[in-house]
């Protein structure tokens, strides 16, 4: 994103009239902070490189603090039963500002011991002080952006970071927090099966609570997929990746770290109910420059952005969305509830057969769940539940 860019986003959210409100209470708040160290080489998210001292990023934060509290006026934030502070770099900002927003957050929500409160990090800007202090004001959980242990790979990838500093960002993180999620990167340009066994290994040793793991993809635009059209980098094996998903499904599973969804593995107590929040269809308001809400508004289901409606979905379509974001979970959807839908939808059973007799997905007792084959292809199962109501 060009600097410019960054100077409307502050008053999209100085504007308590930007927050939208929602006929069902919202219960997960996510909080956008587009700021960052430098640029990953893979990254396409709106953020942007800017150093921590730049004036922009207070006027920013003074503008969600601003949108906080008139979010709390308008009574929105009384049902949040979640907060999640993403970016960008949440803690690229620095302690100064997020002691502020995050005051202002405890102050505004109904902060119990049960609420979860993530904030996001980055190795190199959580300082044992920072994490000891957020903590204090009601953070419960750490999401670290940590990819590999690799140095090599991290370079490969224009982390800001070196496993150094990983393996002592994860250290001042669990000091203060029982709930650690670490994510984790596979298909790394010079990654081999030996370094991703590695970096199992030492994610494994920390002993963590919740782990997520992406396979890399080249977004358009980027500076790796420019590699890579270049030949200056290779193009990530799909196949080297498929093996290396299923070795930390393995490593992850016998380390009693369950999947529970198609990029998660947790302790049973761990799972992040902030992203379940976002899979099982409950309102959540999106507060910061390009955070996105989802609302319901006279039976309809809304997503909005800056304040204005970006997708209508009608009571069926949020059905249906409903079923296929439930197949992101290990748990999958109620057979019941596939065939109450289909009464409407005749296709929908007709695609979770044809799902069944691919192999991608399986039938449970009651439930329908994806196969281990299903969680490699979740993109092909995704698209044919929802191609159900778009393809009519
Ligand atoms: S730290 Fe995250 S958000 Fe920032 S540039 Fe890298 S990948 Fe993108």
């Amino acid at each position: 994103m060009e600097l410019s860019a960054v100077e409307p986003m502050s008053a999209l959210t100085l504007q308590g009239s930007a927050i939208p409100a929602s006929d069902d209470p919202y219960r997960a708040l996510y909080v956008h902070l587009p700021f960052c160290a430098s640029r990953c080489a893979y990254c396409d998210f709106t953020t942007e490189a800017v150093p921590a001292s730049d004036e922009r990023i207070d006027r920013y934060v003074e503008g969600l603090v601003r949108a906080v509290r008139a979010a709390t006026r308008e009574g929105l934030l009384g049902t949040v039963e979640t907060v999640y502070i993403g970016g960008g770099t949440p803690t690229h900002i620095g302690l100064r500002r997020l002691v502020s927003l995050i005051y202002t957050l405890s102050l505004s929500l109904l902060l119990t011991p049960d609420t979860e409160f993530t904030l996001e990090a980055n190795p190199e800007s959580l300082s044992p002080q920072l994490a000891r202090d957020v903590f204090a004001l009601g953070v419960t959980r750490f999401s670290l952006g940590v990819q590999s242990f690799d140095d090599a790979e991290l370079r490969a990838l224009g982390r800001p970071h070196d496993a150094r500093t990983a393996h002592a960002a994860i250290d001042a993180a669990r000091e203060r927090c029982e709930n650690v999620s670490v994510d984790l990167m596979c298909g790394i340009p010079c990654q081999t099966k030996r370094s991703w066994d590695r970096t199992l290994d030492a994610v494994l040793a920390h002993d963590v609570s919740h782990v997520s793991v992406y396979p890399l993809t080249l977004e358009e635009g980027t500076p790796m997929a420019k590699a890579v059209c270049l030949g200056s980098v290779a193009s990530p094996d799909e196949d080297l990746q498929a093996q290396m998903m299923l070795a930390a499904s393995a490593r992850l599973e016998a380390a009693g770290l369950t999947r529970y969804e198609v990029a998660s593995y947790a302790r049973p107590a761990a799972h992040c109910r902030h992203n379940k929040a976002y899979w099982t269809g409950l309102p959540y308001l999106g507060i910061g420059a390009g955070a996105v809400s989802m609302r319901m508004a006279g039976g309809m289901r809304e997503r909005l952005l800056d304040g204005s409606v970006q997708e209508r979905l009608s009571p069926l379509e949020a059905d249906v969305e409903d079923l296929m974001l439930g197949m992101r979970l290990r748990e999958g959807v109620a057979s019941l509830r596939v065939r109450e839908v289909s009464a409407r939808l005749p296709q929908l059973s007709a695609a979770f057969d044809e799902l069944v007799s691919l192999g991608l997905v399986m039938r449970d007792n009651d439930r329908l769940c994806v196969t281990e084959r299903g969680w490699l292809l979740g993109n092909e199962v995704f698209a044919r539940i929802w191609s159900c109501v778009t393809v009519q």
